[in-house]
């Protein structure tokens, strides 16, 4: 690790499949094992050389946390426990921590606790809040839209998706909205773009009409839904603006948090995300921007019952009823067995702390936002826009999108840094997601310098 953090070694090392395992050889041993002659650590090093480099300052391509020591220790404990806790007695002390992991998200966003702790009860006349965690954000955003589509056809369950049914989205939604819709029965079609900005920012004036025009037409909303903040961008919709609409009009307001929910941490920050308590449901990743190892999303839901009605199923060998003693998790979630994934946040707050936490992500937003300007004042490349989290596009000015994409490709071969890309506004943009805050404006300069010369050559 430390010599990733050097930034000596390259970031990532691409080969082909064959190139790899002609190396490790699988068929010499899948059918007896390795034996003992040391060629397991042979086999452990081997993967490790070939695995990218998250902690190496030239990774800037994906949203994947560099992991909190914490949450590596708890995918350890884990891994040896092998609790699979959804219900309560395949693993209490996971079970227990899992309510204290959502009771700490809902409190973040501004919602009552679910009360599964009775010493942290809502306070009175207060609805109490809902919440799981999952295997990520994708399922998370399933989970979600599944709960919105048992609030508006609870019929659906038995009898299938309506085909009334549509879904309100920011058209640079996050492609497991998409897929959901898909899943869900109501298909690609029944999603009506939110009309937006170039950036693809949405423009909540436009939401009253897109509304009434799906209601003249005899369909039902099922949900709104917006991003805090968008992964393309990282750019944050108006969430009060669109909560006020959403709550006048009767309508489920899902706000995709995956990556920037975490900004509620930090007290300035979060203003970001201010008018999140207006919301039904949040989904809030932890693997992103709090540091957790990959992974584990909180579906978050503002009235705890409508996760409840979500999954309406029955099977006496895994679900109780009502329990004397301790909480089920598996009548509001996707998985059977699930793994202790409250464990890596817990570790994770108890190594570094909300303020540790906090603190990480001020660095990463004001790294981006430094970069932002280093990148606008160099002569040949263009900026898309003011970066308002850790995500940020920019692009060389004088080349076409064929140019852009293979100048990313051509980094990612030599290895020194890893991009990824973005089409927003009709362009294609590469796209630096700053994860790691040993990056710095060296990295970045180096970065411009080597693009440059790619460009050169290629044009050349
Ligand atoms: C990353 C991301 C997701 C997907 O989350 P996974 O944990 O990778 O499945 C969904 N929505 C947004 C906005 C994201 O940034």
């Amino acid at each position: 690790m430390e010599i990733s953090r050097q930034g000596t070694t390259s970031v990532v090392r691409l080969e082909d499949v064959e190139t790899f395992l002609r190396r490790v050889d699988p068929g010499s041993f899948f059918s007896a094992g390795v034996g003992n002659d040391g060629r397991f650590e042979c086999l452990v090093r081997q993967f490790l050389a070939s695995s990218t480099r998250l902690h190496h300052p030239g990774y800037m391509a994906h949203q994947v946390a560099l992991p909190n020591y914490g949450s590596a220790l708890a995918d350890l404990i884990s891994g040896v426990l092998n609790n699979g806790m959804s219900v309560y007695e395949m693993g209490p002390a996971a079970g227990a921590i899992e309510v204290a992991v959502i009771d700490w998200m809902l409190d973040k966003i501004g919602w009552p606790p679910t009360g599964r702790n009775r010493d942290q009860e809502p306070a009175a006349g207060r609805t109490p809040g809902g919440g799981v965690l999952t295997h990520g954000g994708t399922l998370a955003n399933l989970t979600a839209l599944l709960a919105a589509r048992a609030a508006s056809a609870p019929e659906a369950w038995a009898g299938g998706t309506p085909r009334d049914l549509v879904l309100l989205a920011s058209p640079v939604a996050h492609y497991s909205i998409f897929r959901a819709a898909a899943i869900l029965g109501l298909g690609t079609g029944a999603i009506l773009p939110i009309p937006s900005d170039r950036f693809g920012r949405i423009l909540p004036a436009g939401l009253a009409a897109l509304v009434q025009r799906a209601r003249s037409e005899g369909c039902r909303v099922m949900a709104v839904c917006v991003n805090a903040c968008a992964t393309a961008t990282g750019l944050f919709d108006p969430l009060q603006a669109a909560g006020e609409f959403c709550r006048e009009s009767g309508i489920w307001l899902h706000v995709d948090g995956a990556h920037g929910a975490s900004a509620l941490l930090h007290p300035a920050l979060r203003q970001r995300l201010s008018g999140i308590e207006l919301a039904d449901s949040v989904v809030w990743d932890t693997h992103k921007l709090l540091g957790t190892s990959a992974l584990a999303t909180g579906v978050l839901v503002r009235d705890g019952s409508t996760l409840g009605r979500t999954f309406q199923q029955e099977a006496a060998y895994v679900t109780e009823g009502q329990r004397e003693t301790g909480v089920d998790f598996i009548e509001s979630q996707f998985e059977c067995t699930k793994a202790p994934l409250g464990l890596k946040l817990f570790l994770t707050l108890a190594v570094t702390g909300e303020t540790g936490l906090a603190a990480n992500i001020e660095t990463l937003f004001s790294l981006t936002r430094r970069v932002h300007g280093q990148i606008a004042s160099r002569n040949g490349f263009e900026v898309l826009c003011e970066p308002e989290s850790n995500i940020l596009c920019f692009r060389l000015r004088s080349g076409d999108d064929a140019l852009q994409t293979r100048i990313r490709k051509d980094l990612m071969r030599r290895g020194e840094f890893l991009l990824s890309q973005a089409d927003v506004d009709g362009q294609r943009w590469l796209r630096l997601t700053l994860m790691n805050p040993l990056t710095d404006e060296t990295t970045i300069e180096r970065l411009l310098d080597a693009i440059e010369v790619l460009a050169s050559g290629s044009q050349g």
